[in-house]
């Protein structure tokens, strides 16, 4: 039997990703993937560098230098996975990267081994095909994202930037083309009371009962904004979200404390974190003019700025013609409700960054997760496009 070489091509592709699902990167245990990960840029032609994210984790940079330096272009995937969960959901190995029906499973193929593996994979074939590139190539394989990425993408635009034209981030978006993603602003709001006996709440002040309505002015905070005036074409509209409350202690004591914390999801352009930040500001500061007795405090515990990237941008061209070309179908543009690392590239560094990758969003973090061996392939080719429309 004879293998053709697109054959041998797809099988090296599903290896290289299985390779990687079977190293178990659990965020903040990902040095052995990225060894991995530094000694397969090496072998593909790649001169590598690191960033120290703290003891026994490294950001990976693999560089590809262009003979005229310009533009650089950046392509970003993070190493590390959620933990499998419980056992017991899964069908196969979490770890055993088994191939079946056409899917790759394990945690991490979709997110987001699979993509990191289609970049590298893309890379190895372009300089395989002896073409030269002008503008410079960076691959950075970073660690934290699953935990907000402060020490991963976070280091490499704030600590230790890396600058690029554009960036591309491969992350699972079922190849959609994502040029946008929503912020989330996390804030802690606490009320302070003073317990007395339920028989006498004369005596005492009642943080929940002072929270209940606090609560309801916070609610109404997109009516009182007009937040209708901000539905996203590609995000939809802002949200606010009480998603936790506490407070009391017992049936009888009139409770001294009562705490909720507010999940804010912005959209890009109408609004902003400042902006958000003012929204909740305000409803406060109006609460405590009309209630002396109010005794509150609040800070924020999450502040991810929302991005977006312009149509007209070169890197969104260069991505839909690319895919054209790869596939002969026009790629679906599209937005991320949630968010990834990209506000890091965008808020620290000014830099236009699109999100595309294989694998489904909705497959990340669940049980057998997978990724489809076709988008593997397509991402591939969309990225080998990509990168000689833009470098060579
Ligand atoms: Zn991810």
């Amino acid at each position: 039997m004879t293998h053709s070489a697109s054959t041998n091509r797809i099988e090296a592709m599903v290896k290289l990703t299985s390779d990687f699902v079977k190293i178990p990167s659990i965020t903040g245990s990902e040095r052995a993937m990225s060894e991995h990960v530094s000694s397969l840029m090496r072998e593909i032609g790649m001169k590598v560098s690191f960033d120290e994210a703290g003891p026994g984790r490294r950001n990976v940079l693999g560089h590809l230098k262009g003979s005229s330096g310009s533009p650089a272009l950046i392509v970003n995937g993070h190493i590390d996975v959620v933990p499998p969960g419980d056992a017991s959901r899964w069908s196969v190995d979490p770890f055993g990267a088994v191939v079946k029906d056409g899917r790759l499973y394990g945690r991490g193929s979709a997110d987001m081994k699979g993509g990191l593996a289609s970049v590298l994979t893309a890379i190895k074939s372009i300089v395989d095909s002896g073409a030269k590139l002008k503008g410079d190539l960076i691959v950075e394989a970073v660690v934290d994202e699953e935990a907000g990425g402060r020490a991963g993408t976070g280091r490499l635009t704030i600590d230790n930037p890396v600058k690029g034209d554009y960036v591309v981030i491969a992350e699972p978006t079922d190849l959609e083309l994502q040029t946008a993603h929503k912020g989330d602003l996390g804030v802690e709001i606490r009320i302070e009371g003073h317990s007395a006996h339920a028989a006498t709440p004369e005596m005492g002040i009642n943080a929940v009962h002072k929270m209940v309505a606090l609560a309801n002015q916070i609610l109404d905070i997109p009516r009182r904004n007009q937040w209708e005036k901000r539905v996203h074409p590609l995000l939809g509209p802002p949200y606010i979200t009480i998603s936790v409350i506490e407070g009391g202690l017992q049936r009888n004591i009139i409770p001294d404390r009562c705490k909720i914390v507010v999940d804010r999801r912005t959209v890009p352009k109408t609004e902003s974190l400042e902006v958000a930040k003012k929204e909740i500001d305000s409803v406060i500061q109006e609460a405590q003019s009309e209630d002396p007795t109010l005794k509150v405090s609040y800070n924020p515990i999450l502040e991810i700025e929302a991005m977006e990237t312009d149509q007209q941008e070169p890197i969104v061209r260069a991505m839909v013609d690319a895919y054209a070309q790869a596939t002969g179908a026009q790629v679906k543009v599209s937005g991320l409700r949630g968010f990834c690392d990209a506000h890091y590239y965008s808020r620290n560094l000014g830099m236009p960054v699109v999100i595309f990758g294989p694998g489904r969003l909705q497959q990340a973090h669940s049980a057998d997760e997978y990724v489809e061996i076709s988008q593997l392939v397509t991402a591939t080719e969309v990225y080998k496009q990509l990168i000689t429309r833009l470098l060579t």
